[in-house]
């Protein structure tokens, strides 16, 4: 179970708590056979173009289904992924089954995945990727690998190497969460990030004007650098008006589409493509 230990701050094992180790320990024991066993999927969440409102991509995420079908939390069983060094492999497994189940299937132009620093670190992770775009016939700038800004990036040659190594492969990188951690800032002058997501904290905030200033600025902040501004988390027209007033690129949140499986995101995208009708449309 996960325990508050101040504010924002969950600690989520407790090394010397029987319970803890129990739960750590079945979920290891899930982890290691669920790609065979079928107890990973991803599910896919739109990201809508903040102008025409159109579904442009899709942000991938992982969901682990327990013994007795019980939904695990992401925040929980990842960290015990990157522990036990299983992420590498579903790591791998996510990449590969959203490259082919979304892009290959065309079914949306775009995906990302979300990645761990601890494959980041891994020398052949870049090589695995490249492998995996080969195989799955995907082209490297429909893939998109995003990277939680509290991850320790600054001075981690490994990780630097691998990020430089992925955008000449073409693979596009956005930097998560952004505005969470400390590293936020000196992240993004040392990573030429082509997308920066403002963590929904922020958002949140907005409802008083201190906390909309401070949106605002940091909307400002990121399209200065020259990066697409993203606005994750909007749950509220409101929230999704703000964002679009503020000129942001790309939004994604309940509001806009929850995570649904590949099938049902290509059902929307097909229900939401405007047809032209003979006779309507003036062809140049
Ligand atoms: P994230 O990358 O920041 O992903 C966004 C999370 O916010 C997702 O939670 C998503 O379901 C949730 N979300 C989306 N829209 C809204 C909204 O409007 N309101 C609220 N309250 N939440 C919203 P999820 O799927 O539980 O994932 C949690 C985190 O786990 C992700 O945060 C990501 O860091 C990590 N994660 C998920 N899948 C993977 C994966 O395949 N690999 C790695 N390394 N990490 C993953
Ligand atoms: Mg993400
Ligand atoms: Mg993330
Ligand atoms: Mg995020």
């Amino acid at each position: 179970a996960a325990k508050k230990t101040g504010r924002n701050c969950v600690k989520l094992f407790d090394r010397d708590d029987p319970m803890e180790i129990n739960l750590d320990d079945s979920v290891t024991d899930l982890l290691r056979g669920a790609i065979a066993g079928g107890h990973v999927a991803m599910v896919y969440q739109p990201i809508r173009d903040a102008r025409s409102g159109q579904i442009v991509g899709a942000e991938a995420l992982m969901r682990l289904t327990g013994f007795n079908g019980e939904s695990i939390s992401p925040a929980v069983f990842i960290p015990i992924a990157e522990r036990t060094g299983m992420i590498i492999e579903l790591g791998r497994w996510a990449i590969r089954t959203a490259c082919r189940e979304l892009i290959a299937k065309n079914c949306v132009g775009m995906v990302s995945v979300n990645v761990s620093v601890v494959q980041l670190s891994t020398p052949s992770f870049a090589l695995s990727v490249a492998a995996i775009l080969r195989e799955t016939d995907v082209p490297p700038h429909c893939l998109v690998v995003e990277v939680t800004e509290g991850l320790q990036i600054e001075g981690n040659l490994d990780v630097l190497r691998t990020l430089r190594e992925l955008r000449t492969l073409g693979v596009k990188i956005w930097l998560d969460d952004f505005g969470t951690g400390f590293a936020g800032l000196s992240c993004v002058r040392e990573v030429a990030f082509d997308a920066v997501k403002i963590d929904r904290s922020f958002l949140q905030a907005t409802e008083t004007e201190r906390g909309a200033q401070m949106f605002r600025n940091i909307v400002g902040l990121v399209r200065n650098v020259g990066c697409l501004t993203i606005v994750e988390g909007i749950e509220t027209h409101d929230q999704q008006r703000l964002s679009a007033d503020l000129k942001v690129d790309l939004l994604q949140g309940y509001h806009l589409g929850k995570p649904m499986a590949a099938e049902v995101l290509r059902a929307l995208v097909a229900a939401e493509t405007v047809v032209p009708r003979v006779g309507t449309t003036a062809s140049a």
